[in-house]
């Protein structure tokens, strides 16, 4: 049966096949952890954001079933008429107090909260001077927002500075950035970028999703990393990755907070995090706020990867993060490479155009607490079998 009013979609759909640009969606049938039932297969796993194994930590399993047995499941309302809970504020306190600020506010997703700020403090009238890299929830909020985007070349302070000198005209202005940039595992120059706004009276947000948890002291974040504390208005979060659960959050000044309970999109019109969400993230706060020893295993273990990787002869690019980028150049070498590790037992994802630019397809290894140094040692090994039968390495 043929639908004229879809044939366009299967069209589309077809046409992506025939490019090799038709993405195929693998099916976990497992808990997340370093090795991951994957389509029926068991593989090490380098392709989640479980940074620290938050994702199935006893602990945090151990809360959300103790919370809902008081709390039950769902909010069954947005935050500003029946869904805010005793949790949630409590959740806000802890991420505020844990980040070294004034105040948070949690949405539903780290995207949520992205639509919700940038939205929020600047209009039609306005101009935000945004990385060319930054992430897509960050282009979509500022595209809602109405302002004018202004792209400064990535993490490129002068070229930032010389775009702020030519734009005129424009009544509040924000700079926003990637903490760290989830592609090459690069960190936004953030002391100079705070120099920029401090000398300019400009605001300053940082989305730093794949740096809380990660970066700065036991996880708190690329400002506490820098040491920046007062120094940036806004940083957006998410509870999504090294947190390993699911939300989203801003810190920062209590006047911003206020604001985005007043004003934030996504806190009015769309329900609140849920109770095991919620709960789930304070056991973390507590984790993280109890000990840096996952944090710690963190790095050590993506430096032994890395290392290994360059000893072998990997290019892993100018990464600075557990991010390691493995670069490989076109596109369907990336494929191949990353479907033969699969087969031989590793899950690492092949990144091409346009995610990354032509030329620069990669396989993207996510580096987490939960490797054992025998499941390190395996996957460099399967590296090394995999580069040698693809001329990648000698
Ligand atoms: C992953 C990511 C997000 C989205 O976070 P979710 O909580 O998964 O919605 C937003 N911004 C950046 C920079 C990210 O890397």
């Amino acid at each position: 049966m043929t639908d004229t009013k879809t044939a366009w979609i299967a069209d589309e759909i077809a046409s992506l096949k025939a490019q090799g640009l038709f993405t195929t969606i693998r099916t976990l049938g497992s808990p997340q952890g370093a090795w991951l039932d994957v389509d029926g297969k068991r593989v090490l796993n380098f392709s989640s954001n479980n940074y620290l194994g938050l994702a199935n930590h006893p602990r945090l399993v151990e809360a959300a079933k103790l919370a809902m047995d008081d709390f039950g499941v769902g909010p069954a309302a947005v935050r500003t008429i029946a869904g805010t809970m005793n949790l949630h504020l409590e959740l806000e306190q802890r991420l505020a107090a844990f980040k070294g600020v004034e105040a948070a506010v949690t949405f539903q997703s780290g995207f949520s909260a992205n639509l919700a700020v940038i939205p929020a403090l600047v209009g039609k009238d306005d101009v935000i001077f945004s990385d060319e890299l930054n992430h897509a929830s960050i282009i979509d909020g500022c595209r809602l927002s109405r302002a004018q985007i202004v792209r400064f070349r990535h993490s490129d302070p002068d070229d930032l500075k010389q775009q702020i000198a030519a734009t005129t005209g424009y009544g509040r202005r924000i700079i926003i950035t990637d903490g760290v940039f989830s592609m090459d595992g690069d960190i936004a120059l953030l002391p100079a970028l705070a120099e920029i706004a401090a000398l300019h009276d400009i605001l300053l947000m940082v989305d730093d999703a794949h740096g809380e948890g990660v970066l700065g002291k036991g996880g708190r974040g690329i400002v506490d990393h820098f040491d920046l504390h007062g120094q940036v208005d806004v940083e957006v979060g998410t509870m999504s990755k090294a947190f390993g659960v699911v939300g989203g959050m801003v810190a920062g000044a209590q006047p911003i907070i206020d604001w985005l309970r007043q004003r934030g999109r996504p806190f009015l019109f769309s329900s609140a995090m849920t109770v095991p969400d919620v709960a789930a993230c304070l056991a973390a706060v507590d984790l993280l706020e109890a000990s840096t020893e996952l944090v710690d295993r963190l790095w050590s273990n993506a430096a032994y990867f890395k290392q290994h990787m360059n000893a072998m002869g990997f290019n892993t690019g100018h990464t600075e993060t557990p991010i390691v980028p493995v670069m490989l150049g076109e596109a369907p070498l990336a494929q191949q490479f990353s479907q033969r590790l699969f087969d031989a037992g590793v899950f690492a994802m092949a990144i091409g155009f346009p995610t990354v630019p032509r030329g620069k397809a990669r396989i993207r290894v996510m580096n987490s607490a939960t490797h054992s140094q025998d499941d390190l040692d395996q996957a460099l090994a399967i590296f090394a079998n995999v580069g040698r039968e693809l001329g990648v390495i000698e």
